[in-house]
Formats: structure tokens, sequence, C-alpha cells
């Protein structure tokens, strides 16, 4: 084996500076079949020889440029000329193979930039070659469509991105790079069998409910009770914020003190913590009344089917106040899409919001796993259902 630890070549010369390391090189072996005619053990003289300039991972901290000295070769048989393949390099390829696998591997946790500037290429050139094996990977392996699909969008770096999961499997299918309907649709029409998905669970947003009109119109759209959920608990800590600003010193640590009390089921609080939340909503009425709405969106989720649903949820929308703006808005949210948050009730058998939670938990674990340090902020705002 040679210096460069890739088989098959002899280093000819070697230049090195303070940031580059320089091989020329040729390879071993005459070639040992025309790729044209596939003659073996025929006579190859040699046609003309070119220098092509490939770049290699990096080595000690340098980069790693190859000068292969490439030769041509004619057939005896055939007549034609080739070039001679090269081990490790792709047909004309401007980087190794090896360096290509580095680029995926190292792209899950840095910067092109970052990689661009530490292999010797262009950050451009860095993305054009993630994209070029994402893609390739993408066209060896159609995904088939799962039965129940979840669409959901995650945060990193500020940009949304949509995650789609198959619910039943609780596995996470893909992550887009954006959360756009362009890409939604390409994503799903890809996918084997998208036309048999049955039902796809999201949270409010309009625009996946009319992908998912216009392109499977057969599934049941059904809008997961963990979002419902988490968008109550996000009205509530807006009155609790609100209180919190205008408090004092004291005040503000004895809000602390329950603000995961606020956020708790109420079945699933020791005597002591209702106690505390308790005392808590003498003084403070507004977020009393916040807190029962939540809780009561909950209770509704204990419906037995989906005409019990209907019957409570328009018991809930009566007793929310004009006053209590948050959940007004919650209110008219949820009248805008009543039978996509109905139709959770249809699938009585599949325990959707916990699948959905538990895809989305490992989908950060995923993430976390792979090495990427983003901050992980959940489209439905926590772990609350
Ligand atoms: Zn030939």
């Amino acid at each position: 084996m040679n210096a460069l630890h890739l088989p098959g070549y002899r280093i000819l010369d070697f230049k090195q500076n303070k940031y580059d390391y320089l091989y020329v090189i040729e390879p071993e072996e005459p070639p040992y079949v025309c790729i044209h005619c596939g003659s073996i053990d025929v006579k190859f003289t040699k046609h003309s020889v070119r220098y092509r300039d490939v770049v290699d991972i990096p080595s000690q901290g340098k980069r790693v440029l190859l000068r292969i000295k490439h030769r041509r070769y004619k057939c005896s048989a055939c007549g034609e000329t080739f070039y001679e393949p090269l081990n490790g390099i792709d047909t004309f390829a401007k980087v190794t193979k090896r360096l290509k696998e580095y680029i995926m591997e190292q792209a899950v946790k840095r910067s092109y930039e970052d990689i661009g500037d530490e292999v010797g290429l262009s950050s451009q050139t860095v993305k054009r070659y993630f994209d070029e094996v994402v893609m390739e990977i993408r066209n060896n392996t159609k995904i088939k469509a799962p039965r129940v699909l979840g669409i959901d969008e995650v945060y990193i770096c500020k940009r949304a991105r949509a995650v789609l999961m198959d619910i039943e499997k609780g596995i996470m299918i893909e992550m887009l790079e954006s959360n756009t309907k362009a890409a939604l649709k390409a994503f799903i029409s890809s996918m084997e069998g998208y036309e048999n998905i049955e039902a796809v669970t999201m949270d409010m947003c309009p625009a996946y409910k009319y992908v998912c009109k216009e392109l499977i119109p057969n599934a049941k759209v059904i809008i997961d009770k963990f979002h419902v959920i988490a968008f109550a608990n996000k009205a509530l800590l807006k009155y609790f914020n609100a209180i919190k600003n205008k408090a004092n010193t004291a005040e503000t640590q004895e809000l602390w003190g329950v603000r995961k009390i606020l956020l708790t089921g109420k079945e699933k609080l020791t005597p002591d913590k209702v106690a505390k939340r308790d005392a808590i909503f003498k003084k403070y009425d507004e977020l009393k009344i916040a807190y029962w709405l939540k809780e009561d969106l909950r209770d509704v989720y204990l419906a037995a089917d989906s005409k019990e649903a209907f019957e409570l949820f328009y018991l809930w929308e009566e007793n929310v106040p004009k006053s209590m703006k948050h959940f007004v808005k919650i209110k008219n949210a949820l009248n805008r899409c009543k039978q996509e948050v109905i139709n959770y009730f249809k699938f009585p058998d599949e325990n959707l919001t916990n699948s959905f939670t538990e895809s989305m938990n490992r989908v950060t674990k995923d993430y976390v796993r792979l090495g990427r340090n983003y901050s992980f902020d959940i489209g439905g705002g926590g772990n609350y259902a």
C-alpha cells in the first residue's frame, strides 16, 4: 500500500506546503479489458496522457490533491481508444469516492463552508456532492407509503422543516429541507403506493390539509390530539406570562413553582400539588379560568365516539368566555377544521397520539445521535398531551 492508503497507484512525485499535499500518481497496472469491445488479453498501446486533478480526503490537517497521470489506450482488437479506469474514483470525477463519503459523514454536523475549507473545495461544490449522493440514495430506494402518515414540523436553525412519519411503525420516513406545499407534494407522490394512504395525522396547518385533499382525497385527515392540547397549553402560558411580567420577585418565584403543575394533566397531580395550584388560583382568577378551559378541552378526548366528541366540543365552545381572547382564538381555529379534529375519534383502535409523540421523540433522538447539535423545537410546542 502506498502512503495515500489508496490502492492501485504508484506515487511519482510529492510536494507540500503549509496547507496542501500534492501527490502525482499513476495507476500501477495497465488496463485489463477494453471498455468498448470487452476484449481481454489483447494488446493495449499507449495513445496519450492527460493529467487529471482529483481532490482527496484531508490528511494530517492538510488538503490533499491527487494529480493523476491518466493514460489513454488504444485497443488492438477494435481500434477504439479509452482512458484507463481509476480505482476509487468515478469516471471523470473531480473527487475521490472516499472524499464523497467523508463529505456525507461531515455534512450532518458541520457547515458546507467549513468542510469546503478543510478539503479544498467551494461550499457550493460540497453541497452539490452532498445533494448528489442524497439523490442517488433516494432514487435507489423507493420509499413505501405507510398506511397512516404523520406530518409535523421541526425548527432547525430557525427554519421549519416538514417531518414525515410512519405512525403505525413509529418511525421517521423523511425530514424535508423545507415545509412548503411543493416540497411536501413532491415527496408524498414519490412514495410507492401513496394513493393507498388511509389516514394522515397533522397539526392545524391548512397547507398540509390541502396538499392531502389534492393528492390523496380518500385519506382521512386527522388533527392529532397532541396538537390540540399543545395549542391550549400555549394559550394558558400566555395568561401565565402576562401575570408573571407584572409580578414582584416573591410572586414570580411562587408562579415559577406552579408553572409545571399548570401544564400537567389534573389527574396526574399529587394532593400537595393540587393545593399549590389552588392557592395560586385564589390570587389569579384569569389563570384559573384558562387552566380549566385547557383541562376541559382535554376531557373532550375522553369521548367514547365521534358523536359524543361533537357534543362535548360544542359544550366546551359554549363555555369559552368572550373575554378569554386566547381561547376564543382556539375555538375559532378548531371550528375551521372541526371535521379533522373529530376524525381522531374514528380511529378508536389506534393510539395515534402515543405513536405520534413516540415517533417525534425518536426523530429528536435520531438527530441528536447523528451529532446534529441543533436546538429542537417540535411544532406542537412540547410534550403536553
Ligand atoms: Zn476494444
